[in-house]
């Protein structure tokens, strides 16, 4: 009997898993994949997911792995061009971009190390319930019970789909996406934008780049016929800077992407479980909000938790509503700031304001602050040295 069974050991499951044990609980971890392993990512941690890393004494096991700190941030939007120190807050004093079989082995070993147990190439195919309740999983070898049982199965999750967990929040697909990755071209984390296209490139381990292409929706049926060729076509128009750099750079991997990048609330809690991470919460990647949101997940479901009798029925309901109503309200921002960028419509009055922005350093670097999350819209648009400027 544990206390908790986690489905899904990535930065979602891993994460929730490390703070349970660490509160002390019987808590089990199990992926159907090997660990480690890697997932489809461009890998960027916003400072807040950094900041959240660093409290939780991770982060410098991601320096020591070799992942290079990504120290400054620029972004060009045609004849506009923004350049400042990546954002910093309490505990991130750089953005990281570690490749994912490093980062969510981290975090399965510290789930490790504060006594959770781990089962790796396990899947679980069904629930096992009493009566309306989730009372633990169905593996291969048998049943596992437990109090609570979390999905962390990401954005296809079959823990969702066994409670028939509802869609509370959902908005059709906006862009589609292909990434490269290429050794040893120099340079550093940006974007770069054109009507439509939204380009970034990101540094990670072992000298290796990668290089992101975003499409429109509409345009992922041509886009996937031959995304290589799309992905450099991409890349020579909107950022030729960079193009330049992978003409004769070497690839090294396979080209990837998705045109399934869902847009959706879940219903997070139920009798007997919860949903963190993609399970729960899911937005398209443009913004690079995903791994940090899961962490954000992990850290409420854990607080909202934290001093509950699990084996107390309704008191371990009335905490996963709480981290539920928690999530809804705090992850509203950057999915609506997410939508809006992934319509890829850049307008002449964001060009304009963008303008306006790197005329000023002190305001490029607020303005990078709210792209990384730092900073509210709110805060940003507050500032009266930029209303001056408009
Ligand atoms: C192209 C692309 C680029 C992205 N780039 C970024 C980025 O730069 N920054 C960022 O923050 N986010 C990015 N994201 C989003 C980010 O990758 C996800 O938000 C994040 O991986 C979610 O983590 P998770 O732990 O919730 O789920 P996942 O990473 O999806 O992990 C789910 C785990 O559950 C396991 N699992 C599934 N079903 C079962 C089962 N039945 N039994 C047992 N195990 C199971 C899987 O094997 C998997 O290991 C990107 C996404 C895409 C598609």
């Amino acid at each position: 009997m544990y206390d908790a069974v986690v489905v899904g050991a990535r930065c979602a499951g891993a994460s929730t898993a490390m703070l349970l044990a660490r509160q002390g609980r019987r808590v089990l971890l199990v992926d159907r994949a090997p660990i480690p392993s890697d997932t489809m990512s461009t890998l960027f941690i916003r400072p807040p997911g950094v900041a959240t890393l660093a409290r939780w004494g991770v982060l410098d096991s991601v320096v020591e792995s070799g992942c290079p700190a990504l120290g400054t941030l620029s972004y060009d939007v045609g004849d506009v061009r923004l350049e400042s120190r990546t954002p910093t807050m309490p505990g991130a004093g750089a953005a990281y971009a570690p490749r994912r079989h490093v980062l969510d082995h981290l975090l399965v070993e510290a789930a490790r190390e504060a006594g959770a147990d781990v089962v790796e190439r396990a899947s679980v195919h069904g629930l096992v319930r009493r009566g309306e309740r989730v009372t633990g999983v169905q593996l291969a070898d048998g049943e596992v019970h437990a109090h609570l049982v979390v999905g962390a199965d990401g954005m296809r999750s079959r823990v969702a789909s066994l409670v028939e967990a509802p869609l509370r929040v959902s908005d059709p697909l906006a862009s589609c996406v292909y990434y490269s990755a290429w050794s040893g071209i120099r340079t550093d984390f940006g974007f770069h934008e054109r009507p439509g296209s939204w380009i970034v490139r990101i540094p990670t381990h072992d000298d290796v780049t990668l290089v992101a292409t975003y499409f429109l929706q509409q345009e992922f049926k041509r886009v996937r016929q031959d995304p290589l060729a799309a992905h450099l076509a991409a890349v020579e128009r909107c950022a030729p800077d960079v193009y330049a750099l992978v003409r004769d750079a070497t690839r090294v991997d396979r080209i990837r992407g998705s045109g399934d990048q869902q847009n959706f609330f879940r219903q997070a809690n139920g009798p007997g479980w919860a949903l963190v991470g993609d399970a729960g919460h899911h937005l398209d990647s443009i913004t690079a909000s995903g791994i940090t949101n899961a962490f954000h997940q992990a850290d409420f479901l854990a607080a909202a938790l934290d001093g509950v009798d699990l084996a107390d029925a309704v008191a371990t309901d009335e905490a996963t509503g709480r981290f539920a109503g928690r999530r809804d309200q705090e992850l509203a921002e950057t999915y609506r700031g997410t939508l809006d960028l992934a319509r890829l419509d850049l307008s002449a009055a964001r060009v304009d304001i963008l303008r306006a922005v790197s005329t000023s350093p002190e305001l490029t670097s607020r303005y990078f602050a709210v792209v990384m999350g730092v900073l509210t819209h709110e805060e940003f648009f507050d500032d009266p040295d930029l209303l001056d400027l408009l």
